[in-house]
Parts: structure tokens; C-alpha cells; sequence
């Protein structure tokens, strides 16, 4: 049970969302994006979040494609991760989708309150940092397109009233060699360990983890070290972990000496599988 009450409202646009977020901020509802409200119940109960309005975005359409359109996969924030997981339009966002929380959750989580997410994991990041995707924002001055590098530093930082509509991705990266795989502690569902995504292009691999440290994250720097092919495999792995952005999370699912030695296993895994794949394009 939440200790609070809240109204609820579901536009039909884009429009309209932004402009209920604007009345309800002005009478100080304190409102909140809902996408499937996951969230909002678990951090409610535990006193974390507050709010007196929510504006859910399932009803609007340009949150429901998901479908190419001119050379770009177009993904929107309302989908929930079952979809993503069942559509074969883009499977490595799908693969990613597929392992975060149990098929009930997935039923329920939505691809935007996955990304726009309090909690630290973030999963569903994880294939659009590698792919240079497209965010598609929505706000009171209207809608703009923001490369996920700017838009996503760790976390994703919208503006006050904006909300996510869609993600777009060059269709030419949803067909390279990709390698998804997500460490437990020991249950077959909980959050990760860490989870490691890597993708092949046709000049390198490219890399980010999620559940490592305090975010999710790509890494130039250890990129340009598991590239270094001059180097044997071992080398260039103990050379890239020493150059992870930030401190290794040390809790109850494992220490900071247990996750290097799982992302030293799995990177060898990744980068065994991936060396020995072609590249098309
Ligand atoms: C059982 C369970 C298991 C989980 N396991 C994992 C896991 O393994 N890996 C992982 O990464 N996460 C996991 N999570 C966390 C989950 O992905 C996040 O809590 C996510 O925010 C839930 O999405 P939702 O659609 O229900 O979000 P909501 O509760 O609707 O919203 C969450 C936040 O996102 C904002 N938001 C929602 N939609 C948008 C939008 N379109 N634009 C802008 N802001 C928006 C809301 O305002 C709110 O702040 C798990 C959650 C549960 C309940």
C-alpha cells in the first residue's frame, strides 16, 4: 500500500501531456511521469517518492511505435520490455530487455521507465550507448532529438516537465555481432552482478556495463585497451579494468574483487566469441 493518494491521467498526446505537466506543476502536485508505474509502487512504499498527479503515456501514439521508419529503428517509451523482447526488429535491445526482472515485471516495466529509472541499473541503456542512438524528448518547447551521449550521462537528464517519447536507432547497427550477458548473484532473477554488453562494428568493439558501478556506463578508455590487438587477450582485459569511470560496487550481491574477477571472466567470454565473428557492413 502507498500512504499517499494521487489522480491519475492518461492524454492521448503529446501536447496535452506537457500541458498537464505544466497545470499540475503550477498547483503544486508535484507530478510524475508514469509509464508502468513499477516504480512509483516500490520507491512509494519504501517513502522515496512522492507525488499527488501522475501522467501516464501509455495512450499516446508516437510512444507505442515500434517499427522502422527511414532507415531507423523507432522504439517508443510506452513499449514495455515484453515487447522488446518478443519483437525481432531489433534483437539486441530485445536480448537486453529479456533479462531484466521476471516475465511479470517485464509485462509491466516500460522501455522509458526502465531508462528514466531512480534505481541504478538501467539496463535497457546498455545497446543504445553502444549504437549512438537517438533520444526523442518532448517538452513544453516542443520536441527535440538528442544524441544519447548528451542525454544520458549515467542517468538520463531531462529537463523539468519533459518526458521521453521514442528512441531511434541507425538500422545499420541493429544487424552487427553483438554479446549480452547479465551475472546473479545466484537467483536466476535478480538484479545484476553486472551486465556486460558488447557490440562488434566493422572498425572495433565497443563496450558498456551496467551494475559495475553506481551507473550504467560505456567506456571510451577501455574500449581503445580491449582493441589493443598487438596485445594477448589476458593483457588487454587486466589493461581495461584498470580503467573503469568510477568505484566497482562492494554490497551484498558481491564484492568490488568478485565483480572484476566475473567482468574478467565474462570480457574474456565476449571478446573470444566476438573476435571470432564477421562483421557485414
Ligand atoms: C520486480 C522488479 C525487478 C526489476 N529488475 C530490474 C533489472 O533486473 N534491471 C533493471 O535495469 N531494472 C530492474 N528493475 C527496475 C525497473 O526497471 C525500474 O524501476 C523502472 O523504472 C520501472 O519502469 P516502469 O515503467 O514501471 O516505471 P514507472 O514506475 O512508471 O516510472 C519510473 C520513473 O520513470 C519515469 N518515467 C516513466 N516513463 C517515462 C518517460 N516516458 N519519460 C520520462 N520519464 C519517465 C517516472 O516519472 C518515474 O520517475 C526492476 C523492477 C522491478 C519491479
Amino acid at each position: 500500500m502507498l500512504h499517499f493518494n494521487f489522480d491519475y491521467y492518461d492524454p492521448s498526446t503529446i501536447t496535452e501531456a506537457v500541458q498537464l505537466f505544466v497545470k499540475l506543476e503550477e498547483e503544486r502536485k508535484n507530478p510524475l511521469y508514469y509509464g508502468g508505474g513499477t516504480e512509483l509502487l516500490t520507491l512509494g512504499r519504501l517513502n522515496q517518492i512522492f507525488t499527488k498527479a501522475v501522467i501516464d503515456v501509455k495512450r499516446i501514439p508516437e510512444c507505442n511505435v515500434l517499427d522502422v521508419k527511414r532507415n531507423s529503428v523507432v522504439v517508443g517509451a510506452a513499449l514495455t520490455l515484453t515487447d522488446l523482447a518478443e519483437s525481432k526488429v531489433f534483437p539486441f535491445l530485445g536480448e537486453t530487455a529479456a533479462v531484466i526482472g521476471d516475465r511479470t515485471s517485464r509485462n509491466q516495466i516500460t522501455f522509458g521507465g526502465n531508462l528514466a529509472s531512480d534505481i541504478i541499473y538501467r539496463e535497457a541503456v546498455l545497446p543504445l550507448l553502444l549504437t549512438d542512438s537517438t533520444f526523442v524528448i518532448a517538452g513544453n518547447e516542443g520536441v527535440r532529438h538528442v544524441p544519447v551521449q548528451q542525454i544520458f550521462k549515467g542517468r538520463l537528464h531531462l529537463n523539468k516537465g519533459e518526458f521521453l517519447v521514442q528512441v531511434k536507432t541507425d538500422v545499420q547497427y541493429t544487424t552487427l555481432p553483438f554479446f549480452i550477458v547479465k551475472k546473479r548473484k545466484s537467483e536466476r532473477v535478480d538484479y545484476p552482478l553486472l551486465t556486460l554488453a558488447l557490440l562488434k562494428t566493422n572498425t572495433s568493439i565497443r563496450l558498456a556495463v551496467s551494475g559495475l558501478c553506481e551507473f550504467p556506463f560505456r567506456s571510451i578508455a577501455m574500449e581503445k585497451e580491449i582493441n589493443n590487438t598487438d596485445l594477448p587477450l589476458e593483457e588487454r582485459i587486466e589493461r581495461a579494468l584498470c580503467c573503469i569511470p568510477a568505484p566497482v560496487i562492494d554490497d551484498i550481491r558481491g564484492s568490488s574483487e568478485y565483480r572484476l574477477f566475473v567482468l574478467r571472466n565474462t570480457l574474456f567470454d565476449g571478446l573470444t566469441y566476438l573476435e571470432g565473428v564477421r562483421t557485414w557492413i
